[in-house]
């Protein structure tokens, strides 16, 4: 079983692929690491972001058991990691990783931008999770705010815009729902709402495979 899953930066679709992949006991890969991990990867040996080749070369090199949420989370390394996104070299070799994982027995969660476009097109069942730019800034704002850190909600608005503005807009792979793909907009529902619905998409999927 294949569940792709996905959406723009602050839609809600980690915590859902993270509550999905617990509740059936399948494995899951948060593709937007392997593209972190490539980018800290060029940061810290001080190269360029810049140059395909060398980027491609650290993608292949990504260890995807190795993929540490908390290292990679960092605002800069998002930054620097929707950069090297655009370079189709980068984007193979990740796939390619990518693919391998999806794989995986009983069954794989994946969730990032491409998965039911790109990386697993024949997957069972697609969701796109989506809210509106204002919601998921608010989000974001109030999850650092909730940590006891300060942030400036304008400067994390701008940033949602641009972030999503780069990732709809490029030539390869540009984040969008897949044709077949159930849209959840978790702009005014909450988190239990969308897992519900995604539980009874899946369930439905599993019984037709049964
Ligand atoms: O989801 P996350 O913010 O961790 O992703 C970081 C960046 O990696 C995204 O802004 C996007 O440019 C890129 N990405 C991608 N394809 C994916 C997952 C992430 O291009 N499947």
């Amino acid at each position: 079983m294949i569940i792709a899953i996905d959406g723009p930066a602050a839609a809600g679709k980690g915590t859902l692929a993270r509550r999905i992949a617990e509740t059936y006991g399948y494995h899951h890969l948060d593709t937007g690491l392997t593209y972190r991990a490539t980018a800290k990867a060029l940061l810290d040996a001080g190269l360029s972001l810049d140059d395909e080749t060398i980027a491609e070369d650290m993608a292949r090199k990504v260890d995807l058991a190795g993929l540490d949420r908390t290292v990679l989370s960092r605002h800069e390394i998002g930054e620097a990691a929707s950069k090297i996104a655009v370079m189709p070299a980068v984007r193979r070799a990740l796939v390619d990783a990518q693919r391998r994982f999806a794989l995986k027995t009983p069954g794989a969660v994946l969730d990032g931008r491409d998965i039911g476009t790109v990386v697993c097109q024949d997957a069972p069942v697609k969701l796109y999770v989506t809210a509106s730019a204002e919601v998921r800034a608010r989000r974001r704002f109030e999850e650092i705010i909730d940590a006891g850190g300060s942030a400036d909600y304008d400067a994390i608005f701008a940033d949602v815009k641009r972030r999503d503005e780069r990732d709809m807009g490029r030539t390869d792979s540009p984040l969008k729902p897949a044709e077949e793909a159930y849209l959840l907009d978790t702009s005014e529902m909450s988190i239990e709402a969308a897992f519900q619905t995604a539980k009874s998409i899946i369930d439905a999927a599993l019984s037709r495979n049964a």
